[in-house]
This record gives C-alpha cells, sequence and structure tokens, in this order.
C-alpha cells in the first residue's frame, strides 16, 4: 500500500523555491565579474557571520572540517598533542585532530543534551593525567593535552559555564565545533562560537544555514590568531610565495560566500520555524501518551516510548536535528521507511569503536552512554518549511508503530 504522505527528512527545494531569483542575480554577479577567489561577498559574508556569532573576525574556509583543521593547525597542536572531545558527533570532529597528527582524548557524553559531559572530563583529568608546570600530560601516552573540542550537537550549546572553567584551570585552548550551532544560545543568552579561542561553523548543505556545496568559516575574538588563520587559509604564504608557515588551500569560494550572504537575513525565521516544529513535536507525542513533555531532562522518565529532547528552556537550540531517543529503534526507523517518512541515525557507531580509531585502544563498554545513545536515537524531519499536517502525519505514524 502506498503511504498517504511523503514526509522526506529533509527537502531543500522550498527554500531555494524562495529566494530563486536573489540567488540567481547573486551567482550572475559573480559570474559578471569573474573574480571568483576570495572576494567583495567572501568579505562580506565573514563580517556578517562574525558579528552574527558575537566575534570580533570570521575567516571564511572551504568546509566546516577545514574550519576546525585550521583551527588546530592555527593553535600549533600536532604530533605528541592530545585534544579532549566527544566521541558522539560526526566523524570530522576527532578526524582533523588526527589529521592535524594529534591524539583525540575521548570523555564520555550527557545522555540528557548528548554533549560532552564536564564531568566526565574533570574525571578523566584526575585519573588519566598529571598537571605540572601548567602542562596536562596523558600519564599513559605522554601526551600533552593541549585543548578541548566540545561539539554543539544537534544544535543545543554544550556546557560552556563548566567546560570554561575547566580550560581556564588547565591552560587548556578552546575550539567549538559549531557546525550544528550556528546562532544557537546558552541558558544566558550567550551565543555558540563566543566562549572558545575560535568557533567552526559549516554552511554544508543540510546545516542550518547551508551553501550550494562544501563551504565552512572560523569566527575568533583572538586578533594575532584570526591572522594566523587566514595566512594558514593560503598555503601560510604571507606575503604571498613567502612562507614562515605550512598551510594549505582552505579557502572559501566567492560563488558559495555569494549565495549565504542572500540566505543569511533568513536564518533567523528559519530557526524560528524549526522551533515550533519542535514544539508541535513536543506536543503531539505528548498528546499520543508517548512521551510527557515538559516532565523534565529525557532521562528522567525512561519508561516513555519516545523520549523528546531536552533544550533548555532558557537557551535557544536551533534544532539542527530533532532527534528523540526510542524504543525498537531499528524497527521503528523501519516502519517510518514504509510510511513515507524520512529519519537518519546520527550516528550509528561513536568515533571510539572506529575502526581508523582502533590505535586509541578502545573497546565496547568505554563510553556508555555515547554507545547507548547510538543504539538508542532518531533523527526526524524538522526543517522549516514542514507542514502542521506533515509534523501530525511523522506523530500518528510513530503512534501507530506503538499501539
Ligand atoms: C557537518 C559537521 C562537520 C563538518 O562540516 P563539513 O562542512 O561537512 O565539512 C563537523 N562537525 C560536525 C559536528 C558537523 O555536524
Amino acid at each position: 500500500m502506498r503511504p498517504r504522505m511523503q514526509v522526506p527528512l529533509l527537502d531543500l527545494k522550498p527554500q531555494y523555491r524562495a529566494l530563486q531569483g536573489e540567488i540567481q542575480s547573486a551567482i550572475e554577479k559573480v559570474c559578471a565579474s569573474q573574480a571568483f577567489i576570495l572576494g567583495p561577498a567572501v568579505k562580506e559574508l565573514e563580517r556578517r557571520i562574525a558579528e552574527y556569532s558575537r566575534c570580533r573576525y570570521g575567516i571564511g574556509v572551504s568546509s566546516g572540517t577545514d574550519a576546525l583543521l585550521v583551527a588546530l593547525m592555527a593553535l600549533d597542536i600536532g604530533p605528541g598533542d592530545e585534544v579532549i572531545t566527544s566521541p558522539y558527533t560526526f566523524f570530522a570532529t576527532a578526524g582533523t585532530i588526527a589529521r592535524a597528527g594529534a591524539r583525540p582524548l575521548f570523555c564520555d557524553i550527557d545522555p540528557v543534551t548528548f554533549n560532552i559531559a564536564p564531568g566526565a572530563v574533570r574525571a578523566l583529568i584526575a585519573e588519566r593525567c598529571d598537571s605540572r608546570g601548567g602542562e596536562l600530560r596523558n600519564r599513559r601516552t605522554g601526551g600533552r593535552v593541549k585543548a578541548l573540542m566540545p561539539v554543539h550537537l544537534y544544535g543545543q550549546v554544550a556546557d560552556m559555564t563548566a567546560l570554561m572553567q575547566i580550560a581556564g584551570e588547565y591552560g587548556l585552548r578552546v575550539i567549538e565545533d559549531a557546525a550544528q550551532a550556528i546562532g544557537a544560545d546558552d541558558a544566558e543568552g550567550r551565543r555558540a562560537c563566543s566562549f572558545g579561542d575560535v568557533g567552526c561553523l559549516s554552511f554544508f548543505p543540510t546545516k542550518n544555514l547551508g551553501a550550494f556545496g562544501d563551504a565552512g568559516l572560523c569566527v575568533t575574538r583572538d586578533a594575532a590568531l584570526a591572522e594566523r588563520l587566514e595566512v594558514l587559509r593560503v598555503h601560510g604564504g604571507k606575503p604571498k610565495y613567502y612562507h614562515a608557515l605550512i598551510g594549505g588551500n582552505f579557502r572559501l569560494d566567492e560563488l558559495q560566500a555569494a549565495v549565504l550572504n542572500v540566505k543569511l537575513p533568513h536564518l533567523d525565521a528559519w530557526t524560528d520555524a524549526r522551533r515550533r516544529n519542535a514544539a508541535f513535536y513536543d506536543r503531539g507525542f505528548a498528546a499520543a501518551g508517548l512521551a510527557d513533555a515538559g516532565a523534565g531532562p529525557a532521562d528522567a522518565r525512561p519508561e516513555s516510548a519516545v523520549r523528546t529532547p531536552w533544550a533548555d528552556p532558557r537557551g535557544r537550540h536551533i534544532y539542527n536535528q530533532y532527534v528523540v531517543r526510542v524504543r525498537e529503534r531499528d524497527r521503528l526507523r523501519q516502519h517510518l521507511a514504509e510510511q513515507g517518512v524520512g529519519t537518519e541515525i546520527y550516528y550509528p557507531v561513536p568515533l571510539h569503536l572506529q575502526q581508523c580509531f582502533a590505535y586509541l585502544e578502545h573497546r565496547a563498554g568505554d563510553f556508555p552512554e555515547a554507545e547507548r545513545a547510538a543504539r538508542e536515537t532518531l533523527a526526524l524531519p524538522i526543517y522549516p518549511e514542514l507542514s502542521d499536517s506533515e509534523l501530525q502525519y511523522v506523530v500518528d505514524s510513530i503512534a501507530g508503530f506503538y499501539r
């Protein structure tokens, strides 16, 4: 039987249709100028995104992944260094740490927010590191623990008050992986990217602000760091052809910047729509008797079939993803596919169990909350243009499965 509706996980076409004319003329302007590399559109985007993220400087780069990599390079993190991060995130977070020559040092997540747990970071430092002469060393490897890379997963800011406190105590640099969190605020109204040394953003098409291909940006309040990022972006040459540093080609395309400049003024309205959709789901699952929304953090009600994401009511979760914990996750996902509802698992294998990180010698059970999240979570459609009837159809399809 054909399903009554099709609700994809993400449909970018309605957003494009609404802005088609403006985007086409912005692209045409770049074509007419034939200035494709680090032109005025890149400069304008850097200024506007830095302001939006409440930072001083913006450095446009080729992707969110390259934003992380060049941030690590700018902070001089390399062989012999270690970076504390979450094992429950997109691969690039730890992938770039390894590519910089450093070692990812994983810490388990908070089961309610899915973000790195400050308590786990403290425990790791207390149990496995020595702090001497302003340096933190991993006792087993001898490596120097140099930085902390929190991820604001799904669009909610990690517990930066506690994490910045730890970073201050141990002299750690902080790189925020804000690829999923542009415009997210914490409970004190502080914005993602405004806490650490560098904030890293992605404009991959599925992010809240998506380009027409790959693009990213680093933001910082530190003038010297901004200068290093800018130089590393063009192979480390300054002046051109004179290299004190080894960088790479990490440039943001002028065409991508032109598209993003058209989209940026709409970002807050899109985020508001995502937040409305999330509230619709929260109410809908509660009304269907599947979850008691508002009862408190997800883990406080482990008996319900659907545990809706907990968002700090004082903060601004931007819902790059709306991720529920559910019973019988894989069977539910199959059922939803048959009903025409698109879903995704972010992420099925935590990073400490990835084959490429076998050399870190982790075993299943090392980070139980990350592993449980990988087994129990499912992302539902949340994009801004979803209608109430589509959202209700998703709720009804899930209710039908548990009935
Ligand atoms: C998307 C993403 C990245 C990488 O961004 P790209 O632009 O795809 O390279 C890094 N970290 C997280 C958490 C992401 O979601």
